[in-house]
């Protein structure tokens, strides 16, 4: 993931999308329909992961691809295995 400070921002690009994805619309002329399509990749794919970890058993491992957009095109970071812990409350009993 990019991580630019706000003054490596051209002015006018959005700060958000350069520092989640690298670019923005404006940049080298995407336009807004690649940018639109940039975040609602990246949201399938984190609620993806979200649900997959949330229906996992707890203490049990979901594996999950790292994928981050950057100027150049995605780079996958490859896979990673999170698990789920029970919160304070189920571990009281
Ligand atoms: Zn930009």
């Amino acid at each position: 993931m990019a991580d630019l400070a706000p003054s490596a921002v051209p002015p006018g690009h959005s700060a958000v999308a350069h520092r989640v994805h690298g670019w923005c619309a404006l940049c080298d002329a995407r336009g807004y329909a690649k940018e639109t399509m940039a975040w609602r990749v990246r949201e399938n794919r984190r609620e993806d992961a979200a649900r997959a970890l949330a229906d996992a058993p707890p203490n049990t491992g979901v594996e999950i691809q790292l994928i981050v957009n950057t100027p150049s095109g995605p780079v996958d970071l490859g896979t990673h295995r999170f698990a789920r812990v029970p919160d304070e409350g189920a571990r009281r009993g």
